[in-house]
């Protein structure tokens, strides 16, 4: 192999469709002894040159809170990724899968996991940019991981990346990244506290209701998600601590004006 992320795909094989997303049908698979899922990469979904130019810097990041992407395999067409393989599949799917039986330590562990991945992200200088329960991923042991991390930057769709577009994910982001698309951590913090919400919201989707126009009105009228039945109070202050507006320069960034961060 070229390079240390090419995986070569003589080793690789391929068996059943276990999915399909944004860049088109994931099967599972298996790679060097170890079960994977390949995500085949439709053409025209995908900046794949700019892709290919991330993906060192991507399949070095590596935490146990992280679906790990161990390579690519761009000698075929459609190129395809390989990451570690999650038996219990998207956590928003799961949650659902378990209303009413979801006790309140194993919700704490799910967004103690997913903070865990993303303080291994902020302190990597990584940016997410599209944190949603939809985008973590169980594993067989029913530990949660954070999964699809930066890769919103190679989808073609503009209905997807541009804000004013029909899939922009504007229920998960902050009034920073609406109006001027300016992602940070803190704006992954934000999207962290609407996860949040997801787990112990038992999986429902934040603001159901309402249209994207109607939430960045109650937004800016200072309106936040509600409370959660199951959540404690200490639980639902941290989610309000995540959805502050950023400060405007001058207030100190552990400062409970502004947001947390994840380190
Ligand atoms: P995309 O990022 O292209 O939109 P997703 O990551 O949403 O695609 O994947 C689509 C579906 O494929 C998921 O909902 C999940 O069921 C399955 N899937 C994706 N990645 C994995 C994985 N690493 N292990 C197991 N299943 C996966």
């Amino acid at each position: 192999p070229k390079d240390e992320w090419e995986v070569d795909p003589s080793e690789l094989s391929l068996g059943q469709e276990v999915g399909s997303g944004q860049f088109g049908l994931v099967l599972e698979g298996s790679w060097r002894e170890k079960k994977v899922a390949v995500k085949m990469v439709r053409e025209e979904a995908m900046s794949e040159e700019e892709f290919i130019e991330e993906a060192r810097i991507m399949t070095r990041l590596s935490h146990c809170k992280l679906v790990q992407l161990y390579g690519v395999c761009t000698q075929r067409s459609p190129m395809c990724l390989v990451f570690e393989f999650m038996e219990n599949g998207c956590l928003s799917d799961y949650l659902r899968a378990r209303r009413g039986r979801l006790s309140q330590d194993t919700m704490l562990g799910m967004c103690l996991d997913v903070s865990e991945g993303m303080a291994y992200l902020e302190s990597s200088n990584f940016i997410h940019r599209d944190l949603a329960a939809r985008n973590c991923l169980v594993s067989k042991n029913n530990e949660v991981k954070v999964s699809d991390f930066g890769m919103t930057r190679f989808v073609f769709d503009d209905q997807y990346t541009s804000s004013q577009g029909s899939k922009f994910p504007v229920k998960w982001s902050s009034p920073e990244v609406i109006k001027y698309c300016k992602f940070s951590s803190k704006s992954d913090v934000w999207s962290f506290g609407v996860l949040m919400w997801e787990v112990y919201s038992e999986g429902r989707l934040p603001y159901e209701h309402r249209s994207n126009a109607e939430v960045v009105e109650s937004l800016n009228a200072g309106l936040r998600l509600l409370k959660p039945r199951l959540a404690p109070d200490a639980v639902y202050l941290l989610m309000e601590w995540c959805w502050k507006e950023v400060g405007t320069g001058t207030t100190c960034t552990q400062s409970p004006m502004t947001r947390p961060t994840f380190i």
